[in-house]
């Protein structure tokens, strides 16, 4: 398949993987955070990481936005699920986050109305085809699907939905990799910029990271040979002695930004003040909220729900994980309490985790007993 299979070439990989030797420095740890969980889930997949030199590693960030969903908003999911006549819909991945006493799934088992969706079209048709009942949705994404859901509220609106709400989860990218860059435990060479939220923001925003920490980022697309290319479009920076924003991805990356769909965000959200992050605790200016023109469809407003933090179960490690801190088998939860089936933590949920796609690949210390 064109713009894939030539991705994929192993040749070529083997000898961008020998490029990338060239650049490395004798005696020198690298440490490369990729941002988003689709590169982490390539990465694993394809085993990009076993081409690169042993003193090249790659860390894991915050980048799978089910992943970052503290225990306290699936709290409040769940609350609003069992109230009477709504149906809850929400994508899969979602079903089986862990709140403080369990998951939509429990909930669904135990009668509240919740329904797996694709997309928030899928929740505006159910609302559609129910007029009796309460539809919400629960948003969830990083500024990639923010998008979808700002135009589903305009089409609500538009046809005088009135039994169609959502319960916003949106997060940004920026706020959380400054988090990062400003944490002590944390030293990185460099970053693997999140390519699928740049065809909405572009690849501006990230600037400040060579700016003000003076570390190369570049853009990276989703097959092996964008991740190989990227790592080495970094180390060839690093060799150089240059930090920069380039765009390795520029076959769908514009560097600027996509206008229309940052206008569509401005009609329909703004900024909380302050989010809480699972790991990283509260980030100020880190997701989104409905704004006042759309406060009607805001079901924060409509319904009651708890708002409390819950700090997560002792045993769970995800936090560490997600700020790259441990890999995932070295949670002492790993492969045995927490499993894909059994999660503790979110990361073992969505297969854009970062436990999720170590378990799924095999990707375990060798001498732990996976079960
Ligand atoms: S193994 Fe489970 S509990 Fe541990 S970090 Fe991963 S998802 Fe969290």
């Amino acid at each position: 398949m064109r713009f894939v299979d030539e991705f994929r070439d192993a040749e070529l990989g083997r000898a961008v993987a020998a490029e990338i030797l060239g650049e490395v420095e004798a005696g020198r740890h690298y440490k490369i955070m990729e941002v988003c969980g689709g590169h982490t889930h390539s990465i694993y997949k394809y085993g990009v990481d076993d081409l690169l030199p042993a003193n090249v590693e790659l860390v894991h960030g915050p980048g799978c936005p089910v992943c970052v969903i503290p225990m306290g908003r699936v709290d409040d999911s769940i609350a609003v699920a069992h109230h009477d006549g709504v149906i809850f819909a929400c994508f899969g991945d979602m079903l089986r986050v862990p709140g403080s006493e369990g998951t939509l799934l429990d909930a669904k088992a135990e009668g509240a109305d919740v329904r797996m969706v694709y997309s928030p079209l899928d929740a505006l048709r159910i609302a559609r085809q129910n007029p009796d009942r309460e539809v919400v949705f629960f948003a969830i994404g990083f500024e990639t699907t923010a998008p979808s859901t700002a135009l589903t509220l305009k089409r609500a609106r538009a046809e005088g939905l009135r039994n169609f709400s959502c319960l916003c989860n949106h997060v940004t990218i920026v706020p959380p990799l400054r988090a990062l860059l400003e944490s002590p435990d944390l030293r990185l060479d460099g970053f693997i910029g999140p390519g699928h939220v740049c065809t909405v923001v572009g690849a501006r925003p990230f600037e400040f990271i060579p700016a003000d920490y003076r570390k190369p980022v570049v853009i990276s697309g989703f097959e092996p040979l964008d991740l190989l290319q990227s790592v080495h479009m970094i180390m060839r920076q690093l060799g150089l002695g240059r930090s920069d924003v380039e765009l390795q991805y520029s076959r769908v990356v514009p560097y600027e930004w996509n206008l229309r769909a940052l206008e569509v965000l401005a009609e329909v959200f703004e900024l909380r003040p302050h989010f809480e992050w699972r790991g990283l605790g509260f980030i100020s200016q880190s997701a989104l909220r409905l704004n006042a023109a759309y406060a009607d469809f805001d079901a924060e407003l409509r319904y009651e729900v708890p708002g409390v933090r819950v700090a997560d179960p002792k045993a769970c490690q995800c936090g560490e994980v997600l700020k790259g801190v441990i890999k995932p088998w070295e949670c002492k939860v790993f492969g045995t309490a927490c499993t894909p089936e059994h999660a503790i933590g979110t990361c073992m949920v969505s297969p854009e985790g970062a436990c999720a796609a170590y378990y799924n690949y095999g990707r375990f210390a060798r001498d732990k007993e996976v079960v």
